[in-house]
């Protein structure tokens, strides 16, 4: 994979660059190339060491982006950083951005402080966990975030998925595919998975769905053992034997250090008008991090490419 170009000290300078991009995933990655085909500096603030974002998280093969088509996430991700590297993007890794002004476009990263005359918000989503005992212990020993991922591990056992949505319904159905004999646990009765997934998942044998079910606590001392959970309603507590648990409980933004700065929806998304623009002036935000209905490769390259132009509409840039 190639590595990312380290930045060029001079852009770094804060008051020198037009614009200030938080987070180096698609999103952040596309709009520094438009930027640079504007002729406006950038600096891209990632907090890992490798760009990418949740490309890095898709095991499975893509089959809804040109270039994209039959390759996972990794292997796309490798292409964009190999590009991102011939157009000499300049990107901070390893810089996790912990606090920021909206109002001074001023950011701080470790004991430095960033400032661009333009700010892009590209910080994506976190995935959610379920903040029980034992997810934490037992994460890598059983806790699994993919069945993509990990079910070979646990084929022929008895495994529970956790969530109703697309992600968990389709886990349900990767280790059934194993062999795995799978308890779907959902807190309530309404699944937001895709009915066909689901529809599958409600007639296949292996596959125990159990609604309005809260986990409390997974157990086990070296691995995973056993998961209690309780019912809501009756308040009772059970148990199933598991020997993995696979945690799809969606995703959240990831604004907490823009809250109170820029308008965001109920569910913290950032609130844009087309192209990108925020509450506050300067401030933009594209792809996950403002996209509840659209997450997606496509859509954070094409905001990405969106905000860029707006960024340079406002810094006068577009002649
Ligand atoms: C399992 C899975 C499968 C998917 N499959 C597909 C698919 O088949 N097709 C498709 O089109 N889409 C798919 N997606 C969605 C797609 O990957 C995303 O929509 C897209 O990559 C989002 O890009 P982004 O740059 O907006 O956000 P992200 O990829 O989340 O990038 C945000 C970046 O910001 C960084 N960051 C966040 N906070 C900070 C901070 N404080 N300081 C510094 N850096 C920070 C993060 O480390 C990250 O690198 C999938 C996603 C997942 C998780």
């Amino acid at each position: 994979m190639a590595a990312p170009v380290p930045p060029d000290p001079d852009r770094m300078s804060a008051d020198t660059t037009d614009a200030l991009i938080l987070g180096g995933g698609m999103t952040g990655l596309t709009a520094a190339l438009w930027l640079r085909g504007f002729g406006l500096t950038h600096l891209i603030l990632e907090e890992f060491q490798l760009p990418g974002g949740q490309l890095h998280e898709i095991h499975a093969p893509i089959d809804d982006y040109p270039l994209a088509l039959g390759r996972d996430g990794p292997r796309f991700a490798s292409l964009v950083l190999e590009e991102a590297g011939r157009a000499e993007l300049s990107i901070l890794v390893g810089s996790p951005v912990v606090r920021v002004s909206a109002r001074t476009k001023t950011v701080r990263s470790g004991k430095e402080r960033f400032r661009g005359r333009t700010l892009l918000l590209a910080t994506g989503l976190r995935r959610r966990w379920l903040e029980i005992p034992g997810e934490r212990k037992l994460m890598g020993r059983g806790v699994s975030r993919s069945a993509n991922l990990d079910r070979e591990r646990y084929a022929g056992k008895p495994v529970m998925v956790i969530g109703g949505g697309t992600a968990a319904v389709e886990d349900a159905l990767l280790c059934a595919e194993v062999g795995c004999d799978v308890t779907l646990l959902h807190r309530t009765a309404k699944f937001r998975a895709r009915s066909d997934y689901l529809a599958r998942a409600r007639k296949d044998p292996r596959i125990k769905i159990i609604p309005n079910a809260q986990a409390r606590q997974i157990l086990g001392d070296e691995a995973v053992e056993e998961v209690q959970y309780r019912v809501r309603g009756s308040g009772m507590t059970r148990a199933v034997r598991a020997s993995a648990v696979f945690v799809r409980i969606g995703w959240e933004p990831r604004t907490e250090l823009v809250r109170g700065q820029v308008g965001l929806d109920r569910a913290g998304y950032v609130r844009v008008r087309a192209g990108g623009a925020t509450t506050v002036a300067g401030v933009f935000a594209a792809g996950d991090v403002c996209s509840p209905r659209w997450p997606s490769i496509a859509n954070a390259a094409g905001q990405g490419a969106a905000s860029a132009r707006e960024m340079a509409g406002f810094l006068g840039r577009l002649g």
